[in-house]
């Protein structure tokens, strides 16, 4: 998606570490307008239907919630516990973080996922995959169906796109990042 490749090179920061900074249209600062048209891209793409959009807390929440007003659903986003053993009313699965290391546990209520849910699988961004294969895990134990997952940056040079792909599900990435360093900056596939 031009639109957002674009604003990538103007304002992305690479960082050591393997980290795109995209804090004045996405992270931190968000541009409502930008989460309009890659709401309607996405409903482009994914133009059967959606009865649920899912994605995950904090950076996620902002552009599914635009798409869901693009999409007419509600949405849904996993939460992110400290504590393990929750049990009882919710899906909980185990993630491991991509920016601050370590494994977290996400969850979501059991009343608000459906096994008549037809979900869509929204995202920030998409690394080793992990995010993504939690949120799949929380819809494959509700008996949910899962549409597709949509992700605004995909860096298609690390694990994640092949090992969600792998799993059946359709991923849709608005840009997809070949390479990047600090010094040459983001190269788009
Ligand atoms: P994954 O679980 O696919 O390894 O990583 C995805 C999650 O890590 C996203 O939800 C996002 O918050 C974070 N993430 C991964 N790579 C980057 C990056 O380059 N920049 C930023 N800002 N977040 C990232």
């Amino acid at each position: 998606m031009k639109l957002l490749e674009e604003r990538i090179i103007r304002e992305g920061k690479v960082y050591a570490g393997d980290v795109l900074k995209v804090d004045g249209f996405l992270n931190h600062q968000m541009d409502p307008a930008l989460f309009r048209a890659m709401g309607e891209e996405w409903r482009r793409l994914f133009p059967g239907e959606v009865t649920k959009i899912l994605t995950i807390e904090a950076s996620g929440i902002g552009l599914a919630c635009v798409a869901g007003e693009v999409f007419g659903c509600p949405v849904l986003f996993a939460k992110k516990s400290r504590t393990r053993n929750i049990a009882g009313s919710v899906y909980t699965a185990q993630v491991e973080s991509y920016t601050h290391g370590g494994v977290y546990t996400i969850l979501c209520a059991k009343e608000y996922l459906l096994p008549t849910d037809k979900v869509l699988i929204l995202d920030d961004f998409l690394a080793n995959g992990n995010a993504l294969l939690g949120l799949l895990s929380l819809c494959q134990q509700a008996g949910a169906t899962v549409v597709g997952a949509g992700v605004a940056i995909e860096k298609a040079y690390q694990s994640g796109g092949e090992r969600v792909r792998a799993k059946g599900v359709r991923v849709e990435s608005l840009a997809k990042i070949a390479s990047m360093t600090p010094d040459e900056g983001v190269g788009f596939c």
